[in-house]
């Protein structure tokens, strides 16, 4: 009797401990969502319209609050704070912009495990290769925008914030650099263009093709982004409160020199050239960088074409002139890339070596 008594009492403290397990186990999993943080820049995603027929509308109206607030079903998918960085139109992005923004990346991936930014979308491929150089983690970065004002009819900024929310909290998201999610596709920051002025499919990955297709949080990653970056990069924002002035010039039929001329009298350090075909130029132009290159000023030669390599030595001879080759970096990029290369050198070989890595 008595050793009945104990067997039952045994058999109680067994399903007890093993009800306070499973609670336990699913508190945990309950908690053991991605922290997410989002930081809001403006942009069309969070624009507004005086009235949804109308055309123009203000970029950056609504604030990160208001951003989340329309898309709760994110907080199935992660643990979301977000936080104001600015409220611009991204064609006022700048310097002081990128490297507050880049160190405020920084900071906060120590204590979460992904970053969603939201941009306008005119310079969102500009920002997230800059972002893809310096920011020194391998945990998801995202940058998301919309090409509709939140205001609008058939918005698509809130689809676009909820998928990047689910790319920035998936664990395969981790070491693929900075990403941008729009409109049902992931693209890498290395490789990622604007290509439409108005539709919602305005962004390629011209030479590489996308990095993932997501579709109502659901991914499926298909390539692994080319680039150094993330932890392996050589550069770093810590402490830099300004960037060296690099300016692109665009080649074109009847080409002058007169542009090249004014952008160094003007504190260039170096120049990009948006070249017509394979990085060319009027032999007036190329003359004229050919000089600027002698005085120290770095010449990057890259193409206005749309997709394609810029080769070094193969219509244009870099080796003589003293030119880099922009590979597969536009012009936009390859600004980008300069500005942090020319804060380290100013050697045209050390610098084709970091286009050809990076
Ligand atoms: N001009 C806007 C911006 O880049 C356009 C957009 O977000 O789509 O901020």
């Amino acid at each position: 009797m008595n050793e009945q008594i104990s067997h039952a009492g045994y058999r109680l403290v067994v399903r007890t401990a093993t009800a306070v397990v499973l609670a336990l186990a699913l508190a945990t999993t309950a908690t053991a969502k991605p922290k997410v943080t989002i930081l809001a820049t403006g942009g069309t995603i969070a624009g507004a319209q005086a009235s949804q027929a109308e055309y123009g509308y203000q970029a950056g109206a609504f604030k990160v609050e208001d951003l989340i607030n329309a898309v709760p079903q994110m907080k199935e998918l992660a643990d979301i704070n977000g936080e104001q960085i600015v409220n611009i139109g991204s064609q006022d992005m700048n310097d002081e912009v990128w490297l507050k923004l880049g160190k405020r990346v920084n900071e906060v991936l120590q204590s979460t495990d992904a970053v969603v930014i939201t941009h306008g979308t005119d310079t969102m491929e500009e920002t997230s290769y800059f972002l893809n150089l310096v920011v020194k983690s391998d945990k998801p970065v995202v940058l998301v925008g919309s090409m509709r004002p939140a205001t609008g009819i058939s918005a698509d900024g809130p689809m676009n914030l909820y998928n990047a929310v689910a790319v920035a909290a998936d664990p395969n998201a981790k070491g693929r650099g900075v990403l941008v999610a729009i409109n049902d596709t992931v693209h890498a920051a290395r490789n990622v263009v604007k290509v439409n002025t108005s539709n919602v499919e305005a962004f390629r990955s011209p030479n590489r093709g996308p990095a993932a297709i997501v579709n109502t949080g659901k991914i499926t990653w298909l390539e692994v982004p080319g680039g150094r970056r993330g932890a392996k990069s050589e550069f770093s924002i810590d402490g830099v409160t300004a960037l060296p002035r690099v300016d692109i010039i665009y080649a074109h039929a009847n080409m002058s020199a007169d542009l090249i001329d004014a952008a160094v009298a003007n504190g260039a350090r170096g120049i990009v050239l948006a070249g017509v075909g394979d990085g060319n130029a009027t032999t007036a132009a190329i003359d004229k960088l050919t000089a600027t290159a002698k005085k120290g000023v770095v010449v990057v030669r890259s193409t206005r074409v749309p997709s394609g390599l810029t080769y070094r030595n193969n219509e244009v001879n870099d080796d003589k002139l003293g030119f880099v080759a922009s590979l597969e970096l536009n012009p936009a990029k390859s600004r980008v890339l300069l500005q942090q290369a020319l804060r380290v050198t100013k050697d045209p070989q050390a610098i084709q070596r970091m286009f050809a890595e990076y």
